[in-house]
C-alpha cells in the first residue's frame, strides 16, 4: 500500500480506509485524528468535465444532529475545478478557508 496520509494534519497511520462505490472501486478514508474524509482517488479531476488540473480544497460536514445548533462536524476534501467552479476555485486558491458545505439546514420558525 502507498503512503498516505492526512492532508490536513499529517496523520499517517490513524486512518480509516473504507471501500465505496458501486463497485468498491473507490476507497474512502477518514483520518481518526481530525475527522478529515477523503476520496483515496488516485488521479483527482473534475467530475464534470474531466480536468485533472484541480485545486484541492477543504469543505466542512456539518452535524446537523444535534438541535438546532451547528457546529462543523468534520471536513471532506474535494477538488475545484478551474472551469466548472472558477469562483469557487479562485476564492479558495487565495484565502485557503474551508468551503461551507452545499446544504445548509432549513431554518425553520416553529
Ligand atoms: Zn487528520
Ligand atoms: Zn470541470
Amino acid at each position: 500500500m502507498a503512503e498516505i496520509s492526512c492532508a490536513n494534519c499529517g496523520e499517517d497511520t490513524e486512518l480509516l480506509g473504507e471501500r465505496t462505490g458501486p463497485n468498491n472501486e473507490n476507497i474512502t478514508v477518514t483520518c481518526q485524528v481530525c475527522g478529515l474524509v477523503w476520496d483515496r482517488d488516485f488521479t483527482p479531476r473534475c467530475e464534470t468535465c474531466g480536468e485533472t488540473n484541480v485545486y484541492p480544497a477543504f469543505k466542512a460536514i456539518l452535524d446537523k444532529s444535534r438541535g438546532t445548533q451547528l457546529s462543523i462536524q468534520s471536513m471532506k476534501l474535494v477538488h475545484l475545478c478551474p472551469h466548472c467552479q472558477p469562483e469557487l476555485h479562485a476564492t479558495y486558491s487565495q484565502t485557503n478557508t474551508p468551503i461551507p458545505p452545499d446544504e445548509l439546514p432549513v431554518e425553520t420558525d416553529d
